[in-house]
């Protein structure tokens, strides 16, 4: 027999809600794919509009003729690697990788051309170092990325300077224009670091919250929403009645469910109730809810439902339960009671004439469905409603 942990990893229990969308892509994914597109969009024609401007210079710069062609075509690689949907991981470890050897490349070029310009080779070194930045908070962690950044900076720094002691034209005085451009562009970094960091922190706090939120509307056996995370749902349901629209809820109760216990023991019991809210699930169209209500409670809200179409379904899940075996507990029944919202209701109302329909199953001999009356039909100074009875059956 296999054992409990591997029996409860077989059911399919439900996935955190709100998290991901339908197809399976996260909406930050989603985000990010826009973003890299757009910054594709604008990158792709500024560096084919430099390259095109440096061919017609009479002295080109060296490193734009030969390093904007192979940027330009990594671009259209990346660019229709997104477009095509394909993982996100990929293209920006590839386009990290080619933006840092860019970044060093030309930082290697102010060192390496003689007699030319320190300020001219170097200085679009450091627009290309904050868009380096950039990618490396998006790509890694930030204390990662704030290390990758902040040495690429001090790389990017030094060079020129080292270049310029060793041409003897190092003073201070003379350079200051290269001064300002890297003291402008530690000082953008400095802000980038700080926004990530900040990013990150809210980050970690609305996954935290969302982690609290789920866990406080879960029922950490079943994993679905617990009677907290009904009340919003039955909430919906009663106002969209208030629109017109037919909806109604069903409370199930699981038939002798104290003597499963009492046979097999709490541990066989803790699996019925796992099964039980497995089935519920499996037998429910997307707009449903169904919820431990408590104990062996299930309550399913039907939106857009009216009275026949609740009572259709709850046969169907009565049938369901009762053709499906629970090993070792074997045949496992329900009563089901159905309420559809009217004009007026309340949570506790309506859940008390579903209430009242459940338990009238009960009194009927059990594993039956039974629809709670309309209330108007009730006999004035009654509690709850006189119930009918339209499906179900004898208990086996
Ligand atoms: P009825 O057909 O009238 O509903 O009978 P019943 O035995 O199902 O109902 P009763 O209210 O007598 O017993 C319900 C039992 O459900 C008692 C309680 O110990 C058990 N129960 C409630 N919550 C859990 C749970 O989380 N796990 C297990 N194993 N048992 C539970
Ligand atoms: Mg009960
Ligand atoms: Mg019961």
């Amino acid at each position: 027999m296999t054992n409990r942990r591997e029996r409860r990893q077989n059911l399919r229990l439900p996935a955190l809600p709100e998290q991901v969308p339908d197809n399976g892509v996260s909406w930050s994914q989603v985000l990010r794919r826009r973003v890299y597109l757009a910054a594709l969009a604008l990158g792709i024609p500024v560096l084919l509009m430099v390259w095109v401007l440096q061919l017609g210079q009479p002295a080109p710069d060296q490193y734009i003729l030969y390093a904007h062609p192979l940027l330009l075509l990594m671009c259209i690689w990346a660019g229709g690697w997104v477009l095509r949907g394909r993982p996100l991981r990929l293209a920006e470890q590839v386009v990290f990788t080619f933006n840092a050897v860019a970044v060093l490349a030309q930082s290697l070029m102010t060192v390496l051309t003689p007699g030319a310009s320190v300020l001219d080779l170097s200085s679009s070194t450091y627009w290309m170092l904050v868009a380096l930045s950039i990618l490396a908070f998006l790509i890694f962690d930030t204390g990662r990325a704030a290390l990758l950044t902040s040495m690429s900076y001090l790389l990017c720094v030094t060079l020129p300077w080292a270049a310029l002691l060793s041409r003897g034209e190092g003073s201070l005085s003379a350079n200051t224009s290269l001064l300002r451009v890297q003291l402008t562009c530690g000082a953008i970094l400095m802000l980038l670091s700080g926004l990530a960091w900040y990013r990150a922190q809210f980050l970690q706090e609305r996954s935290e919250r969302l982690t609290l939120y789920h866990l406080a509307h879960t029922d950490p056996l079943t994993g679905l929403p617990n009677r907290r995370a009904l009340y919003p749902a039955v909430d919906a349901l009663l106002a969209s009645t208030a629109q017109g629209t037919a909806g109604s809820v069903i409370l199930l109760d699981l038939d002798h469910f104290k003597r499963i216990n009492d046979t097999y023991g709490h541990n066989v019991g803790d699996d019925v109730l796992m099964y039980t809210a497995a089935l519920l699930r499996s037998a429910l169209r997307d707009g449903d809810t169904v919820g431990r209500w408590g104990g062996e409670e299930f309550l399913i809200t039907l939106p857009d439902t009216d009275t026949l179409g609740a009572t259709r379904v709850a046969e169907r899940v009565r049938r369901l339960m009762k053709n499906t075996p629970q090993p070792p507990a074997g045949q496992v029944t329900a009563s089901l009671g159905v309420a559809t919202c009217e004009p007026g209701d309340d949570l506790r109302v309506l859940t008390a004439r579903a209430d009242a329909a459940m338990y009238e199953a009960k009194q009927n001999g059990r594993n039956r469905v039974v629809v709670a009356q309309r209330s108007e039909l009730a006999e004035p100074g009654m509690l709850s409603p006189p119930t009918l009875t339209l499906w179900g059956e004898e208990a086996g």
